[in-house]
């Protein structure tokens, strides 16, 4: 037996569980499990990273002045204050590894994103779960968790799983009274499907406690490229950057991401088409009888009547190639998680519902 042991508590994290991608046996699948456009990348995107093939001798730009200039003018930011990561996810990771470790907590909610925890754990924290109402971020209880030891507290606004969001002002509440050492974290990853909201962004610009993560994952359809960023007081930017490795974004990463935010008019047909089929999933879930809080996000949470249910309506979908997320790690046993696909997928899988609990008959059945 060696005796080479990673450090206390890196044992105890949970391996993340991405959405399911194939069913056995089925070939014609419609994955709805981990909230990707149905619409892929816009070509712009697409040509871009093409080009940025013919490059791939040079080592890519460190400071990633030119996406974050890009960036700056697209959400009127200050370009000294952003940080571009692997992901948002790597953001997270940089926020827990600089200001967390051992013998501090970091705060999330009841229902909040995965990453958060293992990001915490990883960095040696102990990560604290509160309470919601309803599915929605309880800021008292948030308020009523933090303590000397708290060092980080991060929301999803709007939230996954649960689509739910809270208002800007109630982050600003929260942001003004939380202890002066604890660092507000406001995860946007789907603040672009929400018309008109800004991710919290001047609650950032006006605060030195408050920093935004954002990605290129959802609405920009580039799950696969691997981009998000970060925007916060230049006291927390200047940390992190001294955390994150030179080189932690490739020429074409970068080159795609910026050209995406170019191509206004790919996410505003994006942002129109998850509306209209949002809203019409939700109804039609609505009819059969199930939960389905408002979403603000490109996704929907059915809420069935048990876990039970829930579990042999998941079976049931798979079997006719739709792939949807089982949220009983999130504290929703009884749920699923529906991404809004195209209009065929989302019919189909209305229809698949429908058929499960009998609110439709098969015809000659
Ligand atoms: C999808 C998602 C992200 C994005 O992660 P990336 O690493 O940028 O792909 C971040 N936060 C939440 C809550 C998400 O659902």
């Amino acid at each position: 037996m060696h005796k080479i042991v990673p450090q206390p508590g890196i044992l105890k994290i949970d391996l993340y569980k991405g959405g399911a991608s194939s069913v056995e046996g089925v070939s014609d699948v419609v994955k709805l499990s981990s909230n990707e456009n149905p619409f892929g990348p816009g070509d712009t995107a697409v040509n871009a990273y093409k080009r940025a093939g013919h490059a791939l001798h040079r080592y890519p730009s460190s400071d990633h002045l030119s996406l974050r200039t890009a960036l700056a003018k697209a959400h009127d930011l200050d370009a000294d204050r952003i940080i571009c990561g692997s992901g948002s996810d790597e953001i997270i990771g940089f926020l827990c590894q600089a200001y967390a470790g051992r013998g501090t907590d970091v705060i999330y909610t009841e229902h909040g994103f995965a990453m958060y925890k293992i990001a915490a754990q990883a960095a040696g924290a102990r990560p604290v779960s509160v309470p919601e109402k309803n599915r929605v971020v309880d800021v008292d209880a948030i308020l009523k968790a933090a303590n000397s030891k708290t060092r980080l507290v991060f929301i999803a606004n709007p939230a996954n799983p649960t689509g739910t969001m809270v208002s800007d002002k109630e982050l600003a509440r929260l942001a003004a009274n939380l202890p002066d050492h604890v660092l507000l974290v406001l995860d946007g990853a789907y603040a672009e499907y929400v018309e008109g909201f800004d991710g919290s962004a001047k609650l950032v610009t006006r605060r030195e406690n408050v920093v935004m993560t954002r990605t290129f994952s959802k609405m920009y359809g580039l799950g696969g490229l691997r981009v998000g960023w970060g925007y916060g007081p230049a006291h927390v930017i200047d940390v992190l950057n001294r955390v994150r490795a030179p080189f932690n974004l490739a020429e074409p990463q970068l080159a795609t991401a910026e050209a995406a935010i170019a191509d206004t008019a790919h996410v505003e047909k994006c942002l129109r088409e998850n509306i209209r089929m949002r809203t019409w999933l939700t109804g039609a879930l609505r009819d059969m009888g199930l939960g389905v809080d408002d979403s603000h996000a490109n996704f929907v949470l059915a809420r069935f009547t048990s876990a039970e249910t829930a579990d042999r309506c998941n079976e049931h979908l798979k079997s006719a190639g739709l792939i949807v997320r089982q949220v009983a790690n999130y504290g929703l046993p009884n749920a699923l998680r529906i991404s809004v696909g195209d209009e065929p997928s989302c019919r189909r899988v209305a229809h698949a519902i429908g058929l499960f609990l009998g609110k439709i008959k098969e015809p000659g059945a």
